[in-house]
């Protein structure tokens, strides 16, 4: 299925979160700017669109939910494009007020974002037209509480962001940590199931059109992780260690037990779910790591593959 010539759909690695650009006319909008530390890649695939749009300007950017992935662009991007707004989900509002709480999972997880100012928001039930369409916010909370998404009843489109990915979703806490994510994720799921949708946009991966079963992917997922926490546990701690390792690059070997012991979401979850020394904890999870085949020990440095 071909997206209409005033979409653009840009796929990122899974550092930085996929970007989708609407035209209206000489304005253009942008959906999610990336990962902080790739900026310069970010600002160089939408200038290339706005090339192919004839020059259009980067008048608008919205963001889906406030994880350092789909923020990490904004301030830049707006530095570049004067008069550029930054419109967020309502319910993101707080949390951003509240900058670097660890459910934003920033300094929590060893991720960076620059801090922006917003212009606008967007309630869920709302209709924001891009790209010559109508689009319904829709509340998906769950992997981020006041994340939205995208849908287009005529184009049957759904930019899905983290809610719905083509084999799973973004991931949510482990309910020992907090229950609420997991059931909201559960209900967000329904909502989406009563959708007509015939092409998925993803925050993550390419785009998909088996919308049900993805869905039924995703859930089977989240329910079997449901039923253990210590399991959630272990692919969050892997999750943020890989995600660190790839915006870093590299580490010593001898400084992972002391940022095991520092950054919040592996001194937490250690402590919770864990119970080891620093030491074994930082060894169990460089194995981990290593067997995913995402980090390579080099002497003695850990680098990203
Ligand atoms: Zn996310």
């Amino acid at each position: 299925m071909m997206l209409p010539p005033s979409i653009a759909f840009i796929q990122r690695d899974w550092l930085s979160a996929n970007h989708v650009m609407f035209r209206d006319g000489d304005s253009a909008t942008l959906i999610d700017s990336g990962y902080g530390k790739f900026n310069d890649v970010t600002i160089a695939k939408v200038d290339a669109v706005l090339n192919d749009w004839h020059g259009a300007t980067l008048d608008r950017i919205v963001i889906t939910h406030i994880h350092s992935d789909h923020i990490g662009g904004n301030a830049a991007l707006q530095r570049l494009h004067a008069g550029c707004s930054i419109t967020v989900p309502i319910d993101e509002q707080s949390a951003l007020v509240n900058w670097d709480a660890p459910e934003q999972m920033l300094s929590y997880a060893d991720q960076e974002a620059e801090r922006f100012a917003w212009d606008d928001v967007i309630e869920p039930g709302q209709t924001v037209p891009m790209g010559g369409e109508s689009w319904q916010a829709i509340a998906t909370p769950g992997h981020d509480m006041g994340s939205l998404v995208f849908y287009s009843p005529k184009l049957r489109i759904l930019i899905s962001a983290d809610a719905l990915w083509e084999n799973s979703s973004g991931f949510v806490p482990p309910q020992a940590i907090d229950p609420k994510p997991l059931a909201a994720q559960r209900a967000t799921f329904e909502r989406l199931a009563a959708l007509d949708v015939a092409l998925v946009i993803p925050g993550h991966g390419g785009m998909f059109t088996d919308y049900s079963g993805a869905l039924k992917r995703a859930s089977e997922k989240l329910e079997l992780f449901a039923s253990d926490d210590l399991r959630v546990a272990k692919s969050v701690v892997k999750g943020m260690f890989i995600f660190s390792m790839m915006w870093r690059g590299s580490m010593p070997v001898t400084d992972l037990p002391g940022y095991a012991a520092r950054v919040g979401v592996h001194r937490d979850y250690n402590a919770q779910f864990f119970k080891m020394s620093d030491e074994a904890f930082a060894d169990w999870l460089l194995s981990e790591a290593v067997r995913a085949g995402k980090v390579r020990v080099e002497g003695d440095a850990i680098v990203s593959v």
